[in-house]
């Protein structure tokens, strides 16, 4: 009794009665332990089929026509086939209405569920829309019902709801475009199976792709694949705007009238347009999603905003930048969102432009932004993008560029200037300058002249390090030895007497030595000292001064390039701030390391290790920075 109850509780609900009459059909074939059957309505007086199982026996009909004839339960045989049918009226306050009729095996076939469902059908198939007698409101609620759908696979469900609903559509399938071809884009009511085997019957395309709205009876082959003989169909092109937005199949319980037709026509108008909107709506939806993905991937902070000022796209850059939550911001006004008034006046005022400003908790960084109009093809004002840079590392390269063309002008002009002096003081006194004065000139030139070569060798060496490896030229030597070279009056060594021998690039050791022994020397009054520790497989080497020392916080950039250009003790004393960016360098060639430690008053300890084999992996070759040493 499920089927009944099925049927009863969908009556209840208000299902849709075209649904309500199969699952009748369904509940009385299976209780009357049937093959097949049919639900037949008189249709302005004409028996006609509002419902099938599918192909049935012409004793089905037979039986059916006979029941409303004589309105009680019928019962036929085909003697040909040995095949039977039961059918029983349906009624309507007295009044005959149409009859449910059920073939199968003769002897099988058990009648006493059949008056049930026959009352059954007869509720839902005075509920069933008549073809082209669904009322003018009723009619555009449907098409408005359409409309309210824009995603494609929506709006074809709707259209077949709606279908059902207004023209007791028993199934049906839509054609789109698909590249130079069609393709099913929706079907109900037919098996994927028929409908394969119906596209493939040669009359598939004349049926379908028909120029106007085209009815087809139950024995027309396509049809007949479809329905499998049982319903009539009709098929629709979808025209809008002048294009085929596709086709539309609908399989009906009996042919529409001219109303009908006319009625299925406006339908399928309708559906046209409302598929060309979804399909608008879609390639809108693909084009915005497009410029968001474009928006979304910039590494930069991007801004969006519409012509009232409001966030229309934020990047993850920004929102991370702005501390703006991305999907809550959209919509927001930007008055007050940036906590920076010039950016936001920039964003949401008249004119393009550009600024460079510092951003960020605490602003630290240093962005360039700039605004541009976004215009619609008419011109009209579509808002504002704000695209940010961050330029606080360009800024801060081109700051040590021309730095360093400033201190290098600086270093070179000096040199020049007493050489220049010199040479001149030397030509006009020709030969008549005293030994002592000319004995000066000459080692003040030989001084400066030494200096202008050690600078364009330093700048040549740091220019080319990056690149090139420099060659090492190792030999084994004496530390000891080696150190005690240094001393002077203002250096002292401190070794002990062992000897210590390391393998170390001479010429290279001697230069990082020196440079250090030259700032010590440079930045104190006191005595420097040289110490040498042996610490197992490397020597630790230390110059030590009590010079002025240096903040804590330059120490971590003191062995970079550049990075004491403009240092204040550099500007004093001179000098190009590459010393012990040259240094370090030289020192983690030869497989050491280096670092200083100091405090401000007191005095700086610059140290450096060398492996007392020498480097692991060693560098030979030619070398042109082998003649860096200059004397000095
Ligand atoms: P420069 O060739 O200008 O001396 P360096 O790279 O050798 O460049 O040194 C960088 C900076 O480190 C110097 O400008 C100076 O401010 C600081 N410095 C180096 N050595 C000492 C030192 N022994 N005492 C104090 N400051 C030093």
């Amino acid at each position: 009794m499920q089927y009944l109850t099925k049927v009863l509780r969908g009556l209840t609900a208000g299902h849709d009665p075209v649904r309500l009459l199969h699952d009748a059909l369904s509940g009385a074939i299976a209780t009357s332990k049937g093959k097949h059957g049919i639900v037949v309505g008189l249709v302005e007086g004409a028996a006609t089929t509002v419902a099938a199982s599918g192909a049935c026996p012409r004793v089905v009909q037979e039986a059916a026509e006979a029941c409303m004839r004589e309105g009680r339960l019928a019962r036929r045989r085909d003697t040909a086939s040995g095949g039977g049918a039961v059918a029983e009226p349906m009624r309507m306050g007295g009044r005959i209405i149409g009859a449910i009729a059920v073939g199968g095996d003769p002897v099988a076939l058990d009648t006493s569920t059949l008056p049930l469902f026959a009352d059954a059908a007869s509720l839902a198939l005075v509920r069933r829309p008549a073809m082209g007698r669904a009322s003018v409101p009723e009619f555009s609620d449907a098409l408005l019902r359409i409309a309210v759908e824009l995603d494609h696979a929506a709006v074809l469900s709707r259209v077949f709801d709606e279908a059902e609903h207004l023209f007791g559509a028993l199934g049906g399938f839509c054609l789109v475009p698909d590249g130079d071809g069609w393709k099913v884009s929706h079907y109900r009511g037919i098996s994927a199976a028929d409908l394969r085997s119906a596209s493939q019957h040669s009359d598939f395309r004349g049926f379908v792709a028909s120029d106007n709205l085209r009815v087809e009876s139950p024995t027309h082959p396509v049809v007949a694949a479809l329905s499998q003989g049982a319903e009539t169909a009709i098929s629709v092109p979808l025209v809008a705007a002048g294009q085929r937005q596709g086709f539309m199949v609908l399989l009906l319980g009996e042919g529409p009238d001219p109303t009908g037709q006319a009625l299925l026509c406006a339908f399928a108008n309708q559906v046209a347009m409302v598929l060309r909107c979804s399909d608008l709506a879609q390639r809108l939806r693909d084009h915005e999603q497009r410029l968001a993905s474009v928006v979304h991937s910039a590494p930069g902070p991007v801004l969006v905003v519409d012509n009232n000022g409001r966030f229309i796209l934020v990047n993850g850059a920004a929102a991370e930048l702005f501390h703006l939550p991305e999907a809550f911001a959209v919509g927001q006004p930007v008055h007050g969102r940036l906590g920076n008034d010039a950016l936001e006046s920039l964003l949401t005022g008249e004119d393009e432009g550009q600024l460079e400003l510092l951003l960020g908790s605490p602003p630290d960084r240093l962005y360039a932004a700039s605004t541009r109009r976004m215009r619609a093809s008419g011109g009209r004002d579509l808002g504002r993008v704000l695209v940010l840079e961050d330029v606080t590392k360009a800024r801060e390269t081109e700051k040590i560029k021309n730095d360093f063309v400033s201190v290098i002008g600086h270093e070179l002009r000096t040199p020049l200037t007493v050489v220049k002096g010199y040479v001149r003081m030397l030509a006009k006194k020709k030969g008549e300058i005293d030994p002592a004065s000319r004995d000066l000139a000459l080692s003040a030139l030989e001084a400066n002249t030494i200096r202008l070569e050690r600078l364009i060798e330093d700048l040549l060496f740091v220019s080319s390090i990056e690149s090139n490896q420099p060659a090492l030229d190792l030999q084994t030597v004496d530390l000891g030895d080696v150190l005690d070279e240094f001393a002077s009056s203002r250096v002292t060594v401190q070794r002990t007497k062992m000897s210590i021998s390391v393998r170390l690039d001479r010429a290279k050791f001697d230069q990082i030595l020196n440079h250090l022994l030259d700032n010590a020397v440079k930045y104190t009054e006191g005595d420097v000292v040289i110490a040498v520790t042996d610490r197992g497989d490397d020597v630790e080497i230390a110059v030590d001064d009590s010079g002025p020392g240096i903040f804590s916080g330059d120490l971590p950039q003191l062995f970079e390039r550049f990075r004491q250009l403009d240092g204040s003790s550099t500007r004093t004393q001179g000098g190009t701030g590459l010393g012990l960016y040259i240094c370090r360098r030289l020192v983690e060639l030869q497989g050491g390391r280096i670092w200083c430690e100091s405090r401000l008053g007191v005095g700086s300890h610059f140290a450096f290790t060398m492996p007392k084999h020498g480097p692991t992996r060693e560098i030979t070759g030619p070398d042109r920075f082998a003649n860096l040493q200059a004397p000095r």
